[in-house]
């Protein structure tokens, strides 16, 4: 299996230069060379293989042989290492919770599928990297997390100061050991413009082998298609067509899914659901993409105004509009109807969801309403409740639990350096 740049199909690379390079050269990004097949035998014995067996089914055509069957298995066990659970809400509509990993989102299962990949791939050349995250929340949490005691590998992560909520600020800065929080004084922009700029310092690049854990590293993607298959098996038999509903900002967990179908999965349509940052769901109405500034949202990991997932999609269909619109339906809704459907999903199935799952659950709403047919869907709840306590403390009368997992860290010290937004003073703290 070869890798090529969407951006040049001649621009082809093996899975481990996919991984340590994370965007292609020509700035494109990596996609597998063709979606690998999977047997009717496989897919009919899903119910007898465990979420790990069927991980690593799924996974050994991405990887084809460049790391052996019984590492691959380890890095498996080790990274996929907690469960995907559907929620059943009614005979034909379920919630996949994604949220059961360490900081309780589903990007937990990318993060650390990679970071145990990069790690078996450094460890036999005995080199070490660091790596620079710049993070608005999420992201550096579910990435430090992840790279949390892989030997070899360093993190950095820059968080803009006083513009994380306090748990994922806590999230960051309590690991510590080969995890460095550092707090810009300043804004998300200003932590990726370090971080770019970081990037392109050749100087400092002779003195430090930096590296990026960045959401389009095709590292991250593939781990995302395994819960699928496993949701897959926890429905029941029926003939009714499956949905599965995605609510989408870089459009990453919505690749993972259409790269499940093409290898195979019967699952008849999905919908991308989106908030007010609705440019993709512009593109699937009318194919015309117009990206623009993103705006802020009560959903706030899909305040993405230029998805950069986008092109793999297109590529994956062959710069076909048309086969795409066949596959997608997308829907975009406002925060007000949000918080309406996160109340209603309560009343009516005393469930707690978060405001990125209730966005999906508005556009499966909708879809019914559109075409009224009888379908089975499954909404994924790509993060737990309790990581957006302030929505439901400002906005509603009830508000989730907090897992222990998540208050853990909330007693935890602290280790947070402070910069300045100035370059000068990045590059010197890296060389320090
Ligand atoms: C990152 C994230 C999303 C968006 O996922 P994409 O793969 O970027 O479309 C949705 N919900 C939550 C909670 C997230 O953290």
């Amino acid at each position: 299996m070869k890798y090529f740049s969407t951006n040049n199909p001649n621009n082809t690379v093996s899975f481990r230069e996919a991984i340590l390079q994370g965007l292609a050269k020509d700035k494109g990004l990596f996609r597998p060379s063709y979606i690998p097949q999977l047997t009717k035998t496989f897919l009919n014995s899903l119910n007898d293989l465990s979420f790990q067996e069927i991980a690593l089914e799924v996974a050994k055509n991405f990887v084809d042989g460049e790391i052996s069957n019984s590492e691959l298995e380890n890095i498996i066990n080790s990274s996929i290492s907690f469960p995907a659970p559907l929620a059943k809400l009614s005979d034909d509509f379920s919630i996949l919770e994604l949220f059961h990993g360490p900081t309780l989102a589903f990007k937990d299962f990318g993060a650390r599928f990679m970071a145990r990949t990069m790690e078996h791939f450094l460890k036999t050349e005995n080199k070490e990297i660091t790596i620079l995250v710049a993070t608005s929340g999420d992201t550096g949490s579910a990435v430090a997390n992840g790279f949390y005691n892989v030997e070899g590998i360093n993190v950095i992560v820059l968080f803009p100061g006083g513009k994380i909520s306090k748990i994922q600020e806590k999230q960051i800065t309590t690991l510590g050991n080969n995890i460095t929080a550092i707090e810009i004084d300043g804004t998300f922009d200003d932590c990726q413009r370090l971080v770019k700029s970081a990037f392109v310092d050749e100087a400092l690049k002779e003195k430090i082998n930096l590296s990026s854990a960045n959401s389009i590293n095709i590292g991250r993607l593939i781990p995302q298609s395994f819960y699928y298959f496993e949701s897959f098996k926890q429905l029941e038999n029926s003939n009714k067509k499956i949905i599965y509903c995605v609510p989408s900002g870089n459009l990453g967990n919505l690749t993972a899914g259409l790269i499940a179908k093409k290898m195979g999965l019967p699952i008849s349509k999905f919908i991308a659901a989106t908030n007010a940052n609705n440019v993709f769901t512009e593109y699937i109405d009318s194919g015309i993409f117009n990206p623009r500034a993103s705006q802020i949202t009560l959903s706030n990991a899909m305040d993405v105004g230029d998805p950069s997932n986008l092109a793999r999609i297109i590529s994956l269909y062959d710069d076909d509009y048309n086969l795409i619109k066949n596959v997608i339906f997308s829907k975009s809704f406002g925060d007000e109807e949000t918080l309406r459907k996160m109340k209603e999903i309560k009343d009516q199935y005393d469930y707690i969801i978060d405001p990125h799952g209730a966005v999906g659950c508005l556009a499966i709403e909708k879809y019914k309403n559109n075409y009224g047919e009888s379908f089975n869907s499954v909404v994924l709840e790509t993060a737990h409740p309790a990581k957006f306590l302030d929505v439901f403390k400002n906005n509603l009368e009830f508000e989730p639990e907090i897992p222990e997992r998540l208050s853990g860290c909330l007693d935890k010290e602290s280790k947070i350096i402070k910069v300045s937004k100035d370059y000068k003073d990045f590059q010197e703290f890296l060389l320090s």
